[in-house]
């Protein structure tokens, strides 16, 4: 068996979280350390992908399922634009690897690119 994530153990409530939505295969929570007036992590349910190149290799359509979500809560919770980013790396910021998108929404500027 191979270690949980701290987003899987989010998703089995075993860390205290809200989860806010949630499709067949991903769900969403809002990022504990917000670096834009909206900023939420769309995550898949499974963890076996450690990053989103591996993931667009492994199992587009998931992709294509985590950013439906993201525009649908950049809906719901801005105005419906928003800004997606995968840190990919540790040397690129990432430090959970179970692949998640950042949504960034609400007053973004060029000054909280991240
Ligand atoms: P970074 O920490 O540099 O943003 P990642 O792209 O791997 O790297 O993002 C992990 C994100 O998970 C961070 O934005 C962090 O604030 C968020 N996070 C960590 N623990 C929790 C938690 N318990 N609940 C919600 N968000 C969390």
């Amino acid at each position: 068996m191979s270690e949980s994530s701290i987003f899987s153990r989010i998703y089995r409530g075993e860390i205290p979280s809200e989860i806010i939505a949630e499709t067949e295969n991903v769900f969403a929570i809002r990022d504990i350390a917000p670096k834009a007036p909206v900023h939420l992590l769309v995550i898949p349910k499974t963890d076996e992908y450690r990053n989103v190149v591996e993931l667009a290799a492994g199992d587009p359509t998931l992709l294509t399922e985590m950013i439906g979500l993201a525009n649908s809560l950049a809906a719901e919770y801005a105005d419906g634009d928003f800004r997606l980013v995968f840190n990919t790396g540790e040397g690129a910021g990432q430090t959970v690897f179970h692949v998640h998108a950042h949504v960034l929404a609400g007053g973004l500027s060029e000054g909280n690119l991240r």
